[in-house]
């Protein structure tokens, strides 16, 4: 047993889950793309308004089928926020394309748009925004940049799904988008991923790669007399029980949803104070963005302090945590020329950030006890 009494996470059961699965496997189709997966493919479409969305293994597994569906190489470029998860930037690296890495914004800690423009070569292919804990990426200047240089823009919206920019769904302004359904997003079934395909110009082939590349889909629909292996792909669907898994708990997303803000309002409403006189940064969401409640996280005066508070925490029996290092200080990052001082808002952030702990089926009892013990630091000058 774990010595901590408050867990950063708990994976989620909304209520159906088990239930959809039992149907699923009476369904007699176990693999991919039966019912489940069709309900799920359906309710993403008409929620976000993407073109077709695509069920996947994982985020990093739809980053991948978005790396190949750019057409990206040896000899490209693609621009990435250094303060993100490694997928962000992997994807395209196993495609031998260079990642160059961009700092990111003092306040939304997304890619920071004023840089880009200094960033872009005529080698540049794509640029992948990360919609930081799910508050919208500078869209219109992001977009106009790519547009006027012709780059692709696939949104990693990892921590994205249901957040809005100007009114209009993240995961919808790129010609790809990417979702994540593992255990510590919003919604899950434990390990899962969705491409979202908003240029119809890439629906068919994204189908294709999705099915090993055979034409198997358009061989199943009468549209081609044979089924056949037409291009690369490989293996990203995942099995009906894992999307009834993830149907049940898409189908409660306003339950979920509410879930998560009372949460980050509850932190933000108990801490704003306390935040103040310390001298910590709490997330910032600027009017145009409309947050999904991903997490709640606090900018710590020092790298000191924030260790400082973590094992505090520790000690009332909580776990926080912290992420991102930057990454191009990580081993790979600087064979690809990353050196200290290349993005110094990432450097800076990372050693300061700590997320609190964040999920659906947190009680009044446990919130209250993780602020009480926050405002109970005095190690202010560690
Ligand atoms: C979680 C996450 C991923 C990877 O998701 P998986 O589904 O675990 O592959 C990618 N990018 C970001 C920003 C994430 O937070």
């Amino acid at each position: 047993m774990s010595d901590y009494r408050i867990l950063f996470n708990r994976p989620y059961v909304s209520g159906k889950e088990f239930e959809y699965m039992q149907e699923a496997a009476a369904s007699g189709h176990l693999s991919g793309d039966g019912q489940f997966t069709k309900r799920c493919h359906a309710l993403l479409e008409a929620a976000t308004g993407t073109a077709r969305a695509f069920l996947t293994t994982s985020c990093t597994h739809a980053l991948e089928m978005a790396a190949l569906l750019t057409d990206v190489g040896p000899g490209d470029e693609v621009i990435v926020p250094s303060f993100t998860f490694v997928s962000s930037v992997n994807a395209f690296v196993l495609r031998g394309a260079k990642p160059v890495f961009v700092d990111i914004r003092p306040d939304t800690l997304n890619l920071d748009e004023r840089l880009l423009e200094s960033a872009i070569t005529e080698r540049t292919k794509v640029i992948v925004p990360v919609h930081y804990a799910g508050v919208g990426c500078e869209m219109d200047a992001i977009m106009e940049l790519a547009n006027r240089h012709n780059i692709v823009v696939v949104e990693d919206n990892a921590h994205g799904l249901f957040g809005k920019y100007r009114g209009q769904p993240l995961g919808t302004f790129g010609a790809l988008a990417t979702q994540s359904f593992h255990e510590t997003k919003n919604f899950t079934c434990g390990e899962g991923g969705a491409l979202l395909v908003n240029d119809p110009a890439l629906i068919e082939r994204a189908e294709i790669l999705r099915e090993k590349g055979t034409n198997r889909s358009r061989f199943f629909r009468g549209m081609v007399d044979k089924y056949t292996w037409v291009d690369i792909g490989s293996s990203w669907l995942p099995s009906e029980l894992l999307a009834a898994y993830l149907y049940a708990q898409l189908e409660q997303r306003e339950d979920i949803q509410a879930r998560r803000a009372r949460i980050w309002h509850y932190y933000q409403e108990h801490l704003s104070d306390w935040a103040c006189q310390h001298g910590v940064r709490l997330p910032i969401v600027p009017a145009h963005c409309e947050q999904p409640y991903h997490m709640y996280y606090l900018l710590l005066p020092s790298l000191n302090v924030r260790q400082a508070l973590i094992a505090h925490l520790k000690a009332h029996g909580i776990l926080a945590v912290f992420h991102y290092l930057p990454l191009h200080l990580s081993d790979m990052g600087m064979k690809f020329g990353g050196r200290p001082g290349d993005c110094p808002v990432t450097e800076d952030i990372s050693d300061r950030l700590l997320r609190l702990p964040f999920y659906n089926a947190m009680t009044e009892a446990e919130l209250a006890a993780v602020v009480e013990a926050v405002r109970s630091f005095d190690g202010w000058d560690a």
